[in-house]
């Protein structure tokens, strides 16, 4: 089921920033979604996108974007799926707004992602969360979220590891992204020769949604995880990619080629209904001693696998390793995108 007869008309709210962008050039071609409407703030709205929009990604502008008139957030589109990549500042009233009136919004932002009824979707990690929908009152409308972009990455390298071996704790270490902080040029001039060890409210993100993430729906409630996560997240000088040091205590004994293999045959539902955006192999695991590096490996797979390297016993917990994955395409609009995929393959959009 890769291509559709007739394309879905999807709009992105906050489709001027970085993240929005994103959603832009990944869903350009994409065989099922076709953008037809983009919203940002008064500042953007009235305008063609070529004018409202300051494009910084390598790739050209899509043609059938640049001369759509970006409108303000208002729940009066044509389009019924809207993916959000608006600041949370304005997130969370606009999604609800949007929720209300019937559209299916599937949102990058922190707002809604805690919400008891709120699926927090990995599509590889948890698709049966999805049934969370069924108990939001948004009438035909309803809210999905992507995880934080540096949970994303994790969860995907911890899950099949908690499925074999059980998770008893976990530490880390990012170091994040300048395009993780927003427009990127902005970000520049703060990050220029420098390190800063402060992302605010990401370190509580990092301790608490894998938790969610990794829960079980029992009795149709999510029961959440229950393992400790210790968080410290950094902003370093470097585009796109986000890397991560992990430390982890298992429940059950296993070897270093244990999680090698458990890393390599994990494949999940994308896969089995070969997703346009999934990546053929989520976890790309490799040997190579310096790897992996952003500059090398967040374009994996179109950036949507995860790669992950340098295993090692570790004397305080059991293992460390490091993970990367990039933090607009897997960890945002990419990742977003699956999402969307999986409710149309499951009936839900
Ligand atoms: P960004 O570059 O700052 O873009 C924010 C967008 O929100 C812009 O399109 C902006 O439009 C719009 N906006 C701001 N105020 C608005 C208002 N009052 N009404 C309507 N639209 C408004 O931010 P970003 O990095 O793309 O992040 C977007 C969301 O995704 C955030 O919640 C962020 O936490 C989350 N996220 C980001 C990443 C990442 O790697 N960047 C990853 C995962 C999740 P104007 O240009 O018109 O102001």
């Amino acid at each position: 089921m890769k291509s559709l007869k007739e394309k879905i008309a999807v709009a992105v709210l906050g489709a001027t920033g970085s993240v929005g962008q994103k959603f832009i050039e990944m869903l350009a071609d994409h065989p099922w979604f076709e953008i037809r409407e983009l919203c940002a703030s008064d500042k953007s709205a009235g305008k063609e996108y070529q004018d409202a929009v300051d494009w910084f990604l390598s790739s050209t502008l899509p043609s059938s974007v640049k001369k759509i008139v970006v409108k303000r957030c208002e729940p009066n589109l044509k389009s019924k799926v809207v993916f959000s990549g608006l600041d949370s500042s304005v997130a969370g009233k606009i999604e609800t707004e949007f929720a209300k009136e019937g559209y299916t919004v599937i949102s990058n932002s922190k707002n809604h992602r805690m919400d008891n009824d709120v699926p927090l979707l990995i599509p590889e990690v948890n698709p049966d969360h999805l049934t969370l929908i069924k108990k939001q009152n948004y009438g035909s409308g309803c809210i999905v979220t992507n995880p934080n972009c540096s949970v994303i990455g994790l969860v995907i390298a911890l899950k099949p590891l908690a499925d074999k071996f059980g998770l008893e704790a976990a530490n880390v270490s990012t170091m994040q992204a300048i395009s993780g902080a927003g427009h990127p040029r902005v970000a520049n001039l703060d990050i220029e020769d420098n390190v800063i060890p402060l992302i605010k409210g990401e370190e509580d993100k990092v301790e608490t949604e894998p938790l969610k993430i990794l829960g079980t729906i029992k009795n149709e409630i999510l029961e959440f995880e229950n393992f400790k996560i210790s968080a410290q997240c950094n902003r370093v000088n470097v585009s796109d990619g986000h890397t991560e040091c992990v430390q982890i205590k298992l429940k059950r004994k296993a070897t270093k080629q244990d999680l090698i293999e458990a890393w390599q045959n994990f494949s999940s539902l994308p896969q089995e209904l070969n997703l346009p955006s999934a990546p053929y192999k989520p976890i790309h695991y490799l040997n190579e001693e310096k790897l992996p590096q952003p500059k090398y490996q967040r374009s994996a797979d179109k950036g949507m696998a995860v790669s992950v390297g340098r295993l090692r016993e570790d004397p305080l917990f059991d293992f460390k390793f490091v993970v990367l994955s990039h933090n607009t395409v897997r960890g945002a609009a990419g990742g977003a995108i699956l999402c969307a995929e999986l409710m149309k393959a499951q009936g839900i959009i």
